[in-house]
Order: C-alpha cells, then structure tokens, then sequence
C-alpha cells in the first residue's frame, strides 16, 4: 500500500555491496507500533478512504457492486486472498491466473474491490458496464481511456475492442480506407479505350468522351438525355475516329439499358462499367469532366476553348491533337506551316513519360489518401454497406477488381470493397462477454501509477498531496 504511489524498479543488490545492513532484510520483529507505524498507518487509511470517497459512482450502484461481488465466486475469492495471501495454486487455476499478475496492486476496501484506484466489476455486471463505458459512441481509444480511470476485470481491453468494432451505431459511420491506386494500365493506341460520362452546365446536359490515349475529348449537347440520344451521339464519334475496343462509363440509366447493351453489340466494343457509387474506377472521364467544366465556364466561345485544350501539350510533351491525330491543329496562335505537317510522335519516349506519370499520380494519392489494401471477402461474410446503409452477404468476388456480389435486401447488388464492412459472425456476437471463461487476451494497458501521496490534510475539503498540490478529482462515469 505504501509503495502503490510509486513507480519502481527492482533492482537485486549483492550482500558484499552493501556497505550497512539493509532495512528490510534486519529489521527486527516489533511487538510495540512505534510512532512511525502508527502515522503510516494513519496515512494509508486516509489514502484508502480518499480513494473509496472519490470513486465516481452513486451509493446505489456502490451497494449493487458490493453483492455482486460477494456472490461472484472469482471476486470473492481473490478479495480473500488479498487478505490472507495468494496461495501458489492460485497462479494456475484458469478463473484466478489472471488475477495473479495484478496482486501487487489488488486491495479490499470497504466490501469493494481495487485494482489501484480501479473498481473491479464482477462478472454479472460487465455488460453493463461495457455499455456506459460507450456512451456516446466513442471510439476504443476514448472507450478505453475512460476505463483506465475508473474499472477493471481481466480482459477489459479486448472486450471493449469487440464491443467497438461490433456495435450497429457506431458501424453505420465508420468509413473504409483507401485502397492503393491500381495505375490504369496506358492504351497501345489512340482512340483503342474510352471514357463516357454526362454532367451538367449551365443548365444543360454534355456527353463528353475522353481518349484513355492521347487524352483528347469530345464533347456533345444534348437535347434528351435519353439512350437514343447518347448512341446518337457516340456514333458520330465513332464515324470521325472509329469505333474503340473498349468504352468505359458508369452505370447512368442512358449507359444500362437493353438499346446500348445491341449497340455496342451491333459495333462490336466492350462496354465497361465502373462499380455502383465508386466512380473512381471512371477516373480518366472523371478528370476530363472536371477539365472541361473548368475550361467551358470561363469560355466566351466554347469551341475555341476546347480547340486551346486539344492543341495545348500534355505532361508528356504532346498535345491530344498530336496524338490522336498524328498532327498538331492550326490555331489563333501564330505557328510556322512546317509545324502543322503531320508527324507521328516518338513512341518510346512518350510511352516512358506515360508511366512515369502514372506511378508517381497513383504514389502521389497512395500517400495523400495513407492507402493501403482492404482484406478479401470470402462468400458467405456479412457486410455492411456503408453507401446504401444496409447489411448483405458476400455471394462472391466479382470480375471486375476489388468489386463483389452482395445478397441485399432488395436483391442482388455489386459494390467495390471501399463501400463494404465486414461484420462479425453471429458466433462472436454471443461469446464475447461470456462470464467465467479464460479469456486468452489480456489487457495490456495498466493504468500508470498514482504519482504523489494523496493526503488530505485534516480539516481541508479539497483533497491534497503531502506536498500540498491539489489531487485531480477523477472523471464521473454516470454509474
Ligand atoms: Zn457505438
């Protein structure tokens, strides 16, 4: 008890060291308390009453607690051996083991039992426990900071995890982190892959295609924004550049339906679609929309505009124009006729600078976004689906990366990984806190010792060190 307030180490000195017998090893049997025992005496029970009088619960649950641990057949033992002893068994049982690291600092005061100045709740009321412990939802950090203050039983720490991660509230707002950027693999060719997306202007709606290649764009008004009218229009493009191998959109309704599933049939080109609500995967036509909206904004004569951007070089040196069209494009801006004569650019060089570009964007985002890969889902997981706020199971892995099939709700859905939570089985919701079982994790974070020697002094209300500093009242936890 006296030594509780400090931090020390154990240190094994050598009889031939010492130059005077060591107080603790000569001490003589005393049968008269001298005036020192008796004052430490006096300060250890004022230490023990300060600590029991500043415990942040009411006299309810105090009285609750003090039967609740005199029926629990592990708290009650261990409060008796903190008065007769531990006994060598004890280290071995499965009930008590867990109990025998912490005896140093295991004491009974009042019908209560303390870990320092920790209440230490019996079996029967830990779920309860648990749930004030996460009022307010906050995080297992917060959760077990708040612990550390005022209770203990073994395995605390890995309970208060569990409870965490499996409560629904707190489930519905965690977010998925990045993934690492998976670097879009540069096209062999102009106008081989497309990027299709529709956004709005002015009150008007634009088709834009962007060329994965040469980033040249087309853009397109228009009147519906029907099917029809996006097949129209892509099909005009298609008779200018020809048709691509592959054309890359989201799942828009003018994209999903049966007429494009026959047009692009009909032309023969692969029609890709970005995962459900993670348009990221349309990057290329994401950027090119943000571009355009930039450019067409501040326009006067929005042709003119777009000519600028198809005629301005690249990172890489070229203009889209270039390559797209193995030449540059006459403009406003004086340029020499030998500058417009056609000529290929130097593929090579280009093809280096493109994958230079690209590794240092997608390290660039991996960086910004701390990324790092999210764990496979095998069938048969439960997941929660943070974008539509509902609970599926994994059917299976998708064709497409990082994207699975999820049993929901309202039928059959995909989504990429970002937007799905693992939950946990229905097996581990049960047995987490399950009373008198040997739990195999214990908890690693003890509470830092009590710094000073909280003495009142006699006649002061504000509870005092012996150096006089004020003692810190600890936090109330509404128990
Ligand atoms: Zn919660």
């Amino acid at each position: 008890m006296r030594l509780m307030r400090y931090s020390y180490d154990i240190v094994h000195v050598p009889g031939k060291s010492l130059w005077t017998a060591d107080t603790l090893s000569r001490s003589p049997n005393q049968e008269q308390m001298t005036a020192d025992d008796t004052e430490l005496m006096e300060s250890t029970n004022i230490y023990v009453d300060c600590i029991v009088n500043n415990l942040p619960v009411s006299p309810t649950f105090m009285d609750t607690l003090k039967t609740q641990l005199e029926a629990d057949s592990v708290c009650s033992r261990v409060m008796k051996m903190c008065a007769d002893g531990w006994p060598e068994h004890a280290k071995q049982e499965p009930l008590l083991k867990h109990f025998w690291p912490e005896q140093a600092t295991l004491t009974v005061q009042d019908g209560l039992l303390l870990k320092d100045t920790r209440l230490v709740i019996p079996a029967a009321m830990r779920n309860d426990v648990l749930d004030r412990l996460h009022e307010g939802h906050q995080g297992v950090v917060k959760c077990k900071a708040r612990a550390r203050q005022t209770v203990w039983w073994p395995g605390l720490g890995q309970q208060i995890t569990e409870m965490v991660l499996r409560c629904r509230t707190c489930l519905q707002e965690r977010r998925n982190h990045s993934e690492p950027l998976m670097p879009s693999d540069c096209p062999e060719r102009p106008w081989q892959k497309l990027g299709a997306d529709l956004f709005e202007l002015g009150g008007k709606i634009y088709l834009l295609v962007v060329d994965y290649f040469s980033r040249y764009v087309e853009l397109a008004l228009l009147t519906h924004t029907k099917s029809k009218d996006v097949i129209n229009h892509l099909k005009s493009m298609f008779a200018r550049h020809g048709i691509p191998e592959s054309l890359m959109s989201d799942n828009g309704p003018q994209f999903s339906g049966q007429a494009f599933t026959s047009f692009a049939t009909a032309y023969g080109f692969k029609h890709l679609t970005s995962s459900p609500k993670f348009p990221r995967s349309n990057g290329e036509a994401e950027r090119a929309v943000q571009t355009m909206k930039n450019l067409l904004k501040k326009a006067s004569d929005p042709y003119m505009a777009l000519l600028a951007y198809r005629a301005t070089p690249l990172q890489n040196g070229y203009s889209p124009a270039q390559l797209l069209m193995g030449r540059r494009l006459r403009t406003t801006v004086p340029t020499h006729p030998s500058e417009l004569q056609p000529a290929l650019p130097d593929r090579s060089l280009l093809f280096q600078k493109e994958r230079e570009k690209r590794m240092s964007d997608a390290a660039n985002f991996n960086r910004r976004h701390r990324a790092k890969p999210l764990s496979g889902l095998s069938p048969g997981q439960e997941v929660w689906m943070t974008d539509s706020k509902t609970s599926g199971t994994v059917i299976q892995r998708h064709t497409s990366p990082r994207s699975y099939l999820v049993d929901a709700p309202h039928g059959e859905v995909r989504r990429n990984r970002m937007h799905l939570i693992p939950l946990q089985s229905p097996a581990q919701d049960e047995g987490g806190q399950q009373q008198q079982e040997p739990l195999p994790v214990l908890e690693q974070d003890h509470a830092p010792p009590v710094l000073g020697s909280p003495v009142p002094s006699p006649g002061d209300s504000t509870p005092r060190t012996r150096s006089g500093r004020v003692i810190k009242q600890p936090t109330r936890l509404n128990l």
